[in-house]
């Protein structure tokens, strides 16, 4: 009895294997990708002139969250890309703005900085990369945990931030150098003192060089560019050299006066590029071509330049994403042949969205404005004087946070809490001030919803300010021209979170989704543990 019981089992197990090939047991290749500044409308909003497989493979064939929001401040790149990877927010995962004031130090430290480690490849002003100050594991680090570190990571970005954060602390990252347009990395990945043969020869074909010839150019004739504003207006930041901020952009031309191999960053060539650079490392590292499952981890940077130059409503930005759209399309397709079909797994999201310019929306009669944070600056001192007398009683106003002495309050016997009260009190008489949280506050209170809870998740007990504002709706640092993002507003929070490949129906759900869910969810589908710092959650639609 029990023999043929046994039988009948292995018998239905054999069956159940059988029925199962059709899906492979674990996918060859997760390729993430992030478009720096991409919101969620963008889907839409271009839509009509989006190419079959492109963009399209995500809302069509693909699983896509409507709903999906950054859940902390500040909604800058750095934080962005690490929430992304470590399911996780700034107060866990420590990466609390690009750059911060740091007390212990008494200066600013940049997110993505590692003074122990030099460069490989590129230039030594831009080697000094690594993902040391993130303080818990990514999806990626546990992917390679998982495999005894077979599996492979590479995160590729024009920012290094863009590409050291995503590959976590054991993957292989690499970035752009700006000053001499080579793809680089740095000791912390690389112990050789020469790049990887396929990146080296990848940096020997010049191809920022041929793109710099180029002339930027609308992609369609420019009257049917009907989503965006016209192309000359007053909200458009412009090239240094250039008079309007319109079509067409000679690049060869502007490069000298633009940032030189930087110019190509704030132009879609930068795309282009780093797909190039992928092509190159899926080839060199053989990705998603052996036993294991490897990670590609993509960033966008160039949207984001381009977005903070002429505002989301340009047609340098429409234009940015149809071109973006096209050259996925032919990604998909390569991934197709080389991996298969169905046999890789991709993310899209965004590290953050963005802002309208603010003096456009004024010209709409919508209340916006832009903050003047050096004049606060001086306020503040003044304020701090008036209040205690002499002292360095400011240390930094910085990402929205003021920094205060707290040594100095201890040496003069001031009620450091009642501090932090006076200028949450002072700062809120300023225009465009919305609120004003300290960090007594953040740290004695739980806060469950509206802005308060989304500072909580980015504020850090050891990292962030005394004094954390918000700024009204609109509102923020910035001049007349060009934009930028880091509230919490819709605006900035909602971002693409689209699933598509192995593993995945297709489908849609307006859920409430947070960044910080992608990550759980890649670990349920890879079956392997969650990043060490997981706040979010699998997202249920998609893992069930
Ligand atoms: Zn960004
Ligand atoms: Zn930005």
């Amino acid at each position: 009895m029990r023999k043929s019981m046994a039988l009948l089992i292995l018998i239905l197990g054999i069956q159940f294997a059988g029925l199962t090939q059709t899906q492979s047991e674990k996918p060859k290749l997760v390729v993430g990708i992030i478009v720096d500044q991409m919101r969620q409308e963008y889907l839409y909003r271009f839509k009509d002139r989006f190419v079959e497989g492109g963009f399209k493979r995500f809302s069509e064939q693909g699983f896509m969250l409507t709903n999906g929001h950054y859940n902390y401040i500040p909604t800058y790149t750095g934080p962005g890309h690490a929430s992304v990877y470590t399911g996780t927010t700034p107060a866990t995962h420590g990466i609390i703005a690009n750059e911060w004031y740091n007390r212990q130090l008494g200066k600013f430290v940049y997110c993505a900085e590692d003074s122990t480690v030099s460069h490989v490849g590129g230039t030594a002003e831009n080697g000094k990369i690594s993902p040391r100050n993130l303080l818990t594991t990514s999806i990626t680090d546990e992917l390679r945990f998982a495999t005894a570190k077979r599996a492979k990571v590479v995160g590729i970005a024009i920012k290094d931030r863009g590409a050291s954060l995503p590959a976590g602390h054991t993957g292989d990252a690499y970035w752009y150098d700006s000053s001499n347009g080579e793809f680089m990395t740095s000791t912390y990945y690389y112990s050789a003192e020469t790049l990887p043969k396929w990146v080296s020869d990848f940096n020997a074909k010049k191809i920022p060089d041929s793109y710099l010839k180029q002339t930027w150019n609308p992609l369609f004739p420019i009257t049917t560019y009907k989503n965006s504003l016209p192309d000359d207006n007053a909200f458009e930041g412009m090239f240094v050299g250039k008079t309007s901020p319109t079509f067409p952009y000679h690049l060869d031309s502007l490069k000298s006066s633009n940032g030189g191999y930087g110019l190509i960053s704030s132009t879609p060539y930068g795309n282009s590029l780093t797909l190039d650079f992928s092509y190159a490392a899926i080839e060199g590292e053989k990705l998603g071509q052996r036993d294991e499952t490897d990670f590609l981890a993509v960033s966008f940077s160039s949207p984001d330049y381009i977005g903070h130059r002429f505002g989301p409503s340009s047609v340098e930005v429409e234009d940015n994403y149809l071109r973006l759209d096209q050259e996925l399309a032919k990604f998909f397709d390569y991934l197709d042949q080389k991996i298969g079909k169905g046999q890789y797994l991709v993310f899209l999201s965004a590290d953050h969205a963005v802002a309208e310019v603010p003096a456009y929306m004024v010209s709409e009669r919508v209340p916006a404005g832009n903050f003047n944070s050096g004049m606060l600056s001086g306020q503040l001192k003044g304020f701090a004087m008036a209040m205690y007398g002499e002292g360095n009683w400011v240390l930094s106003y910085s990402n929205e946070q003021i920094f205060l002495n707290k040594d100095l309050a201890k040496e003069k016997k001031i009620d450091f809490v009642q501090m932090q009260r006076d200028f949450a009190d002072f700062v809120l008489r300023f225009r465009g001030v919305k609120e004003a949280y300290t960090a007594t506050d953040l740290r004695s209170q739980e806060f469950t919803k509206s802005r308060p809870h989304l500072l909580q998740m980015g504020y850090n007990h050891k990292a962030s300010g005394d004094v954390l504002l918000v700024l009204e709706p609109a509102w923020l640092t910035g001049g007349q021209r060009g934009t930028t993002h880091g509230s919490g507003y819709s605006y900035d929070t909602h971002v693409p979170i689209s699933f598509y490949g192995w593993g995945i129906k297709p489908g849609q759900s307006s859920e409430y989704t947070t960044v910080t869910d992608i990550a759980p969810t890649l670990a349920i589908l890879l079956k392997i543990k969650f990043p060490n710092g997981t706040t979010g959650n699998p997202i249920r639609s998609i893992v069930q």
